[in-house]
């Protein structure tokens, strides 16, 4: 969806991924934007039926191009951070449509929050339901709160992305959440909003949403009993793509299970999609700088390519795969590449052992980069980080320009 060979050019939508490269230089993101609608009236289908809200993390790629195109198709945000905050508003979006979750929201964070008129805290702590309170007394204005319960369900997932287990430092165990309940309610600054929690990152089976929904209605209702109201319940994000062979999370079958579970409650439904809104639109587009090619048998074949970790730091973070493809096929002879990038650092590589033909010179489109790539940048061994383009039909915007070494530079001072 989105990314086809054309005459034997890997384009994007209607644009030859080679015409980016030579416009805007490499290495850049690039995102086609009707896969992100695409993917985004997916989510919303396999939720027909019941009240519900998409409440794009914003995380997975917080371009603002993109937070403002989905604030069009009726998209809410949940962020982690004031600076994401900030962002959405530039892009638009509407406060009332905003979730604001993470441990460790500083105190300018949750004012800022306040202040705009978030429609909801996913609180994570005591400490913090009580930060909030007095900051809600001192600013004159009221919050609601949703708490964010940790429902202890085993997501299958990478170790660094399960975030429902009870050794996990999200949310809180279902006991106390009743416990914050209450405090919550009793607050006369403070108005109970909903129930929230988020199990983790790249979840292919249905399975875990269904256990960790049924947790949290567990609560709602013995909530409902003691005469507090929610008005709605939040599952998070975490649905899983497909970087490779392995199957994506089925949607529709997420959305049949929710609305099962979720019976007729009278509750608005909301889910946090980060990664699987965004993963597919976007590749990392690189050019093959120097080829190695192993010098005796026992070596590798190394390709150093112009994009790096900094760039994308998911392979050596995760052990994520991405599929790499060249964006010309150049019909050289097929040997197995490892594509590694400049930094200093043994683990700065894209992908191992490819079977590639390559020059050098050539493109190269690392797939399925749209979500934690630019994200989760950064200017390690001061690498300026990628430019960013959207493409939509036949055009494309810079939506991000490159940057200088002077933009790294500027807040340095000599002491
Ligand atoms: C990261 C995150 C998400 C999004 O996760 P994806 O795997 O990208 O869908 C949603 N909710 C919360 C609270 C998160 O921290």
């Amino acid at each position: 969806m989105g990314y086809a060979r054309r005459d034997g050019q890997l384009c994007a939508e209607g644009v030859p991924l080679a015409r980016i490269a030579t416009a805007v230089g490499t290495p850049v993101y690039v995102y086609s934007w009707q896969n992100v609608r695409e993917q985004y009236t997916r989510i919303d289908r396999a939720l027909a039926g019941v009240d519900h809200r998409i409440c794009y993390a914003v995380k997975a790629n917080s371009n603002l191009a993109i937070l403002a195109r989905l604030n069009k198709l009726g998209a809410g945000f949940d962020i982690v951070s004031g600076g994401e905050l900030e962002r959405v508003q530039r892009a638009g979006g509407d406060p009332e449509r905003v979730v604001f979750s993470g441990v460790g929201k500083s105190t300018a964070d949750i004012d800022f929050g306040i202040k705009c008129g978030i429609d909801a805290f996913n609180v994570e702590s005591a400490s913090e339901l009580a930060r909030l309170e007095a900051r809600t007394r001192l600013l004159g204005r009221k919050a609601r709160v949703s708490i964010r319960v940790n429902p202890d369900v085993d997501a299958d997932t990478h170790p660094y992305i399960a975030t429902g287990l009870k050794e996990s430092k999200f949310g809180v165990p279902p006991a106390q959440a009743l416990d914050l309940y209450r405090r919550a309610w009793a607050s006369p600054d403070l108005t109970v909003a909903g129930i929230d929690c988020h199990i983790g990152s790249q979840i292919a089976d249905v399975e875990p949403f269904e256990r960790a929904l049924t947790a949290l209605l567990e609560l709602a209702d013995t909530l409902g009993g003691e005469g507090i109201a929610l008005d709605h319940i939040d599952i998070g994000g975490g649905f899983g793509v497909a970087y490779g062979n392995e199957p994506a999370l089925a949607l529709d079958r997420l959305g049949e299970a929710l609305r099962r579970t979720l019976a007729e409650r009278p509750l608005q439904l909301r889910v946090e999609p980060g990664r699987s809104l965004v993963a597919d639109a976007g590749v990392l587009l690189t050019r093959v700088e120097y080829l190695k090619p192993a010098p005796a048998p026992g070596h590798r074949n190394i390709a150093v390519v112009d994009a790096a970790m900094n760039d994308l730091i998911r392979p050596a973070l995760y052990q994520a795969w991405h599929a790499v493809e060249p964006v010309a096929e150049n019909g050289g002879a097929l040997r197995r590449w490892d594509i590694v990038g400049p930094i200093c650092e043994t683990g700065d590589f894209l992908a191992l052992d490819r079977e590639l033909a390559l020059n050098e010179g050539d493109l190269l489109a690392v797939r399925t980069a749209g979500a934690y790539g630019f994200a989760q940048s950064s200017n390690y061994n001061t690498r300026p980080r990628a430019a960013e383009v959207l493409v939509d039909g036949d055009g494309f915007a810079l939506v991000r320009r490159r940057e200088t070494i002077s933009d790294l530079l500027r807040p340095e001072t000599f002491g």
